[in-house]
């Protein structure tokens, strides 16, 4: 069975942008995957620490018939192929690829909360998301009221 997914890029270091472009390139040679559509790119302040650089964040949408842990795990392997190396909690990273959503999957494994607990609140999600789908369901609400309750003042847009 095909699932839609949206999964969210992030990256603060070794050329941001360069990496989250480079991390579509690779989600779209993913087996059993097809690269439907990604959002433009937006610059954001940290979550978190603030003594960091400003991330370069957007949404890719994908088509997958892998299964969730399948996806999350060639995910992961793409982080740590872009160097990825766990700092401090939110802290600075070259690769960050969160899912988002997975069809109308919703779980509570540790590691793999579906959908993402934190996306609804967070600008540099729902902003990019909502370009691609601002009626999805997320967390009971759609992406674009979802969007329209957070602050986005430290957004800027830099690209398609
Ligand atoms: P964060 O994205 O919150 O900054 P990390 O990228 O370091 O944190 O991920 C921490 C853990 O979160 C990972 O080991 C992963 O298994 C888990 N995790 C839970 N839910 C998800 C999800 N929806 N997408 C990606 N990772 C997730
Ligand atoms: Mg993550």
């Amino acid at each position: 069975m095909t699932s839609k997914v949206y999964i969210g890029l992030g990256s603060n270091l070794s050329e941001p942008l360069m990496q989250v472009k480079t991390a579509v390139e690779q989600i779209a040679t993913l087996p059993e995957t097809v690269l439907v559509a990604t959002s433009s790119w937006y610059r954001s302040k940290p979550v978190g620490p603030q003594d960091q650089p400003d991330f370069v964040n957007g949404v890719a949408e994908i088509d997958t018939t892998l299964g969730p842990m399948a996806l999350l795990d060639a995910l992961q392997e793409l982080e740590q192929k872009h160097g990825r190396q766990r700092l401090r909690h939110w802290g600075e990273r070259t690769l960050d690829l969160d899912i988002i959503v997975y069809g109308e999957l919703s779980t509570t494994l540790p590691r793999l909360l579906l959908p993402h607990p934190f996306a609804y609140q967070r600008g540099f999600v729902l902003q990019p998301l909502a370009e691609l789908a601002p009626e999805l369901q997320l967390s009971g609400k759609s992406v674009s009221s979802w969007l329209a309750a957070v602050d986005t003042s430290d957004l800027r847009q830099i690209g398609a």
